[in-house]
Order: structure tokens, then sequence, then C-alpha cells
């Protein structure tokens, strides 16, 4: 029998927090109504009133840091200074949309023979939004601050594990006076997301999840000639050459990888250390790792706890021992308890194991040596997801020489890949299409309209 409730559930400690009834057909077509009528006079709004209310937004973001950062390290378990700066973060971009979206929405003028031509950039409509649980706050806010500036309303399916801070987020928006139903949240499982998207009052959707889910939802989306964005997950090479400056970045390479204990789509899952610097590097990296400070999430001093839910530990195994199987060797970690995942090195790895060409969702650093630069590149390369890569090396020319040997969205040298309301964001490959943030973000959902005046 389907069930007709989904269960917020607690993963540190296993307790029930809540228990919310999906939404009925008809609670479903009076949001997709709302949403509707509220988007027919907001893109009325100049843009002035409408970036005003991000001031509101960011204060509110501020006024409930503290409650907003306890229900998503509760609903996923987040540690809680990881949860505050994911809601500074938030603030950050909604001063950046503040700032910029009047210029980054405004007429493009193009030089032709006409009298007047020029792109006007229009809302499509009402988006709707399909987000996965490992920034609760940040996935959302992203993708609804930048839809919503240019004119669009709204809807959003969040992770079934979080549907509280689905709900909160809703609330956050009304309370910073943004017009009922430009935000709203729909609790809905898979099956009802198929009509939403079919619905004629909805024109595209963004969905941010794993490949499975962005096969699924793509398929609706082109059954229905809905445009789609897709951030899907990744399995991003940090490469390390001989001549790296450890002691400047080692910090920073271990939290590519340990940060939200893991579960990251842009963090660094495979380690491609170039042979000079091998065993150095295997050496400071364990040290530092198993440095790092496991405990209770709400303890602000944690650095690692439990994933989000059980399930995700086991899966991780069994990328583990396959691996092992096939010659990989676990020099730490690799302990499950729960939802608790020991942070693990997996050394002597090779192309064709799980944990070479998958995206491990959790603390496992993939080791890679490397026989020389042009080898590490290749393997970096060898991935069917393209994210992003990161190198660390005091060449930085010969790394700006070789951006256009990897095909993922980004390439950052001497530092994490990360995301930036001010820079794009997005992958290729099988990690997705379309961009997030910056003018590529704001543009995704608009109509790019021609106008012609002769
Ligand atoms: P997920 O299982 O794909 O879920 C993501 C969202 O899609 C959830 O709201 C989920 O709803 C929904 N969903 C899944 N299958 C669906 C279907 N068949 N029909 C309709 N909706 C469906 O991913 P996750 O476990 O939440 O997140 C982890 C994945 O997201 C990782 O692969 C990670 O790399 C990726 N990710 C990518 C980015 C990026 O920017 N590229 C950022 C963050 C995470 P339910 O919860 O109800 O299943």
């Amino acid at each position: 029998m389907k069930s007709n409730t989904i269960k917020s559930i607690n993963p540190f400690n296993g307790e029930l927090i809540k228990t919310y009834e999906l939404f009925t057909d008809k609670t479903v077509e009076n949001t997709v109504n709302k949403a509707h009528e509220t988007q027919q006079d907001w893109k009325l709004l100049d843009i002035e009133d409408r970036t005003e209310l991000l001031a509101e937004l960011s204060d509110t973001l501020l006024k409930n840091k503290q409650i907003y950062a306890e229900l998503m390290t509760n609903e996923m378990g987040k540690p809680i200074s990881q949860s505050i700066a994911e809601i500074e973060k938030c603030m950050f971009l909604c001063d950046f949309y503040e700032t910029n979206s009047e210029e980054l929405l405004s007429d493009e003028i193009i030089d032709t023979e006409a009298e007047e031509s020029f792109i006007s950039y229009d809302p499509l409509g009402v988006i709707l939004g399909v987000m996965p649980w490992n920034y609760p706050f940040w996935q959302v806010m992203r993708f609804a601050v930048p839809t919503l500036m240019a004119g669009n309303t709204v809807l959003l399916k969040h992770a079934a594990n979080v549907s509280g801070c689905a709900l909160i987020l809703q609330k956050l928006f009304e309370d910073a006076g943004f017009p009922k139903g430009c935000f709203q949240t729909l609790l809905v499982n898979h099956n009802q997301i198929e009509s939403i998207i079919a619905d004629s009052r909805i024109k595209a959707v963004s969905l941010t999840g794993s490949e499975k889910a962005g096969r699924k939802i793509a398929e609706i989306a082109g059954r229905n000639l809905k445009k789609c964005v897709l951030e899907l997950g990744g399995n991003n090479a940090c490469i390390v050459l001989n001549d790296a400056d450890l002691d400047k970045h080692l910090d920073t390479i271990v939290n590519a990888r340990m940060q939200n204990t893991g579960q990251s789509c842009i963090a660094a899952k495979r380690f491609i250390v170039e042979a000079g610097i091998y065993d150095v590097f295997l050496e400071k990296f364990q040290k530092k790792v198993s440095s790092l400070k496991h405990g209770e999430p709400l303890n602000s001093k944690t650095q690692i706890t439990v994933l989000a839910r059980p399930d995700l530990a086991d899966d991780l195994q069994k990328q583990i021992n396959d691996s092992i199987e096939k010659g990989a060797k676990v020099i730490i970690g690799n302990i499950k308890k729960d939802a608790y995942f020991a942070p693990t090195i997996v050394t002597n790895v090779t192309p064709g194991m799980p944990v070479f060409d998958e995206e491990t969702f959790g603390p496992v650093a993939a080791i890679i040596k490397a026989k020389d630069v042009d080898d590490a590149y290749e393997l970096a390369a060898n991935s069917k997801l393209g994210l992003g890569t990161m190198i660390f090396s005091k060449n930085t020319n010969d790394a700006i020489d070789r951006i256009s040997s990897i095909e993922d969205g980004a390439f950052f040298v001497n530092e994490l890949v990360k995301s930036d309301p001010r820079l794009p964001f997005g992958g290729t490959k099988n990690s997705g299409y379309g961009r997030e943030l910056s003018r590529e973000g704001i543009l995704e959902f608009t109509n790019k309209k021609t106008v012609y005046v002769s």
C-alpha cells in the first residue's frame, strides 16, 4: 500500500522529528493555481520593487540564523557550524542579486540596420525546483532567488527527508514580504511530480540531484517539451602535482573532501597525486583527516558527523568493498554504524573500480598515483561526470594552458571547487546542463525575446 505521509528522522539519534501528510491532488492544484495567478502580477512589478525584498530576505535569514541552522542539522545531520555558514552564504546570495539583478536583466542592445533592436529578458512563468537534502537551504535559495528576480514564481519539491526545511523556506519568503504565491512548497512524491511537470502552467523545471533523478526529470520534461536545468552528481578530481605547496593548501585539500561529511556534489572525490609527492602527501593527508573532530552535530566544534540517512552509509561501504575486490587498499576507515561512516582513505585505486568510476557521496577519499603531469590530467579527465576539477601546483601558467584538456564546468587552481553567486555554476557530461548563479543563472528561466523596431 502506498503511504501518503513522509517522515523526517534525525540521522544522529534515529528519532522521528515529524510526520508530514503528502499534498492531495486538490491541494496541489490550488498551489499551482496560486503560483500562476501570483506570477501575473509579480512579473509586472518594477525590478527595484522585487530586489528591495531581497534586503528583507537577507535580514530574515540573519534574524533566524540559529533556528534555520538547527533545523537543517537535526533533519540531515550537518555539523552546526556548517549549517550556520550555509545560512550566511544564502545572505551573500541575496546581497548579490539585490545589487545586480536590475543590470543583469536590462535589455541588451544589438546594433543592426533597424531603428532599434535588442534582447528583452522576459520571465517564463511558474518554475518548479526539485531539490536535494545535502545543502537544504543553499540549493533552494540559489535556484529560487534569481528565478524570482527574473519575474517568475517558484514551486519547491524538496527532498523527502528535509520537509521541515521545505516548509520553513516558504515561511521565510512570506515573512520577508514576498507576495503569497511567489514561493510555495509542495509536499509530494515522485508520481505526483510527473503530472505537475505536465501541467501547462508550469513552464520549466530545475533539478539538483542524482544522475538517476536527472534522467527521470529530463525524460518527463522532454515529453512535455519543457525546459529543464540539471545539476547532477560529480566525481571531481583533485590533482596534486610534485610542486604543490602542501603546507599552504593541505587544510583546503582535506576540506574539499570532508566538508558536509563528504556529501557535496563538488567535493574532491578522486585525489590524483603525482608520483614524486605521493608518499609525503599520503602521510600528511592521513594525519589531517585523522585529526578531524567527530561528534554530535549540534556541537559547534564538530567537523565530522553522521550521513543524512543509514542507507547512504550502506551504499558507500558497498562501493569500497567492491573496489577492495578489484585491488584497492583501505588505509583508514571503512567503519560503519547506522548513519555513521568513518572518514576513509583508499589507495591503489585505478579506473574500473567503483571508487574511481562512480560518485562516492560521503567521507571517502580515493587516492590514485599518477606517473607525471600528463598522466594526472588524463586520469582527471577520465570520468563520465563533469562538475569540476581542482589542481594544486605552483606552476599556475601550466595549469592555465591545460584548461581545455578538462571538459568540466569548473577548473580551480590552488583552491577547492566551490559555488559563488558571482560565478556561473554547473556541469557537463552526466553532471547535467544549464547554469545557476551569476548572470547565467538569472537568465536561465527567461524568454530571450528579440525586439526589432524598423
Ligand atoms: P536524489 O535522490 O536524486 O534526490 C534529489 C531530488 O529529486 C529529491 O527532491 C528527490 O525526491 C527527487 N527525485 C528523485 N528521484 C525522483 C523521481 N524519479 N521523480 C521525481 N523526483 C525525484 O538526490 P539526493 O540524494 O537528494 O542528493 C544527492 C545527489 O545530488 C548527489 O548525486 C549529488 O552529487 C547531487 N547534487 C548535485 C548538485 C549540483 O549542483 N550539481 C548539488 C547538490 C547535490 P525524494 O527525496 O522524494 O526522493
